[in-house]
């Protein structure tokens, strides 16, 4: 965490949304707000303030990363969350997305496969004082079928395909955000309704891997 004045951090923070969401285009004043205030140089667990606030990924250990902030704002704007819903996320990593959607949704369900990272996630999380985030390790390559169906689903590691088991855990007008593909990847939007699912492509990006799937690996 950074050292130095609660103060301090707070301005670079503010200043990170400003400079890097708020000038990209984000509107939505909640997701603008949630990103002020989640702590993300506790979550990032570094020291670096210029680490902590870059605008790009950042590494968080066994091969994973932390989005850029401008992707975690544009993937949590998509979501269209208005306070009263149950989401899933599946890849906690660090748990900076889990909190910025326990700022801005009912309850998170939060799924990681890595043990460490989702100890690690957990505990941080608890220390910060969330109470609406429930997190499991495990393989989320399906879900979280126990707790369907969920309003909003984000997915934060790339499968190479839409994976459709966790898009029926959506709710009827619920919609789920996640990248899809190998090397190029395509943030898409995946929104159910009485018909059945619509698919928008969004922008490009580059996610980490979804790996589990077929093993089924259960820590
Ligand atoms: N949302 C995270 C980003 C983490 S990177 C954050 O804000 O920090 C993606 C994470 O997905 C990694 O931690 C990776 O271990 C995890 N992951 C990959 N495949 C998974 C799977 N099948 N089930 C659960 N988590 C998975």
């Amino acid at each position: 965490m950074i050292k130095g004045h609660r103060e301090d951090r707070d301005t670079l923070r503010r200043n990170m949304v400003h400079s890097q969401i708020v000038a990209r285009g984000i509107k939505d004043k909640k997701v603008i707000e949630a990103m002020i205030r989640v702590p993300r140089e506790i979550l990032a667990d570094t020291d670096d303030p210029a680490a902590a606030f870059y605008d790009g990924p950042l590494t968080i250990g066994y091969g994973q990363t932390i989005s850029q902030p401008y992707i975690v704002a544009y993937m949590t704007e998509q979501l269209e969350l208005s306070g009263n819903e149950k989401v899933l996320e599946i890849g906690t990593g660090s748990g900076y997305q889990s909190a910025v959607l326990a700022e801005l949704a009912r309850e998170v369900y939060s799924v990681e496969i890595i043990e460490e990272l989702s100890r690690a996630a957990r505990s941080r999380l608890a220390d910060l004082g969330y109470k609406n985030i429930h997190c499991r390790c495990g393989d989320g390559a399906s879900g979280w079928p126990e707790e369907a169906p969920f309003d909003a689903i984000i997915i934060t590691a790339a499968p190479t395909e839409i994976p459709w088991s966790i898009a029926s855990q959506l709710t009827e007008a619920g919609r789920m955000i996640l990248p899809v593909g190998d090397s190029i990847q395509q943030l898409q939007r995946v929104t159910r309704s009485e018909d059945g699912f619509r698919v928008e492509d969004l922008i490009g990006v580059r996610f980490v891997p979804m790996t589990g799937g077929s093993r089924e690996t259960e820590l």
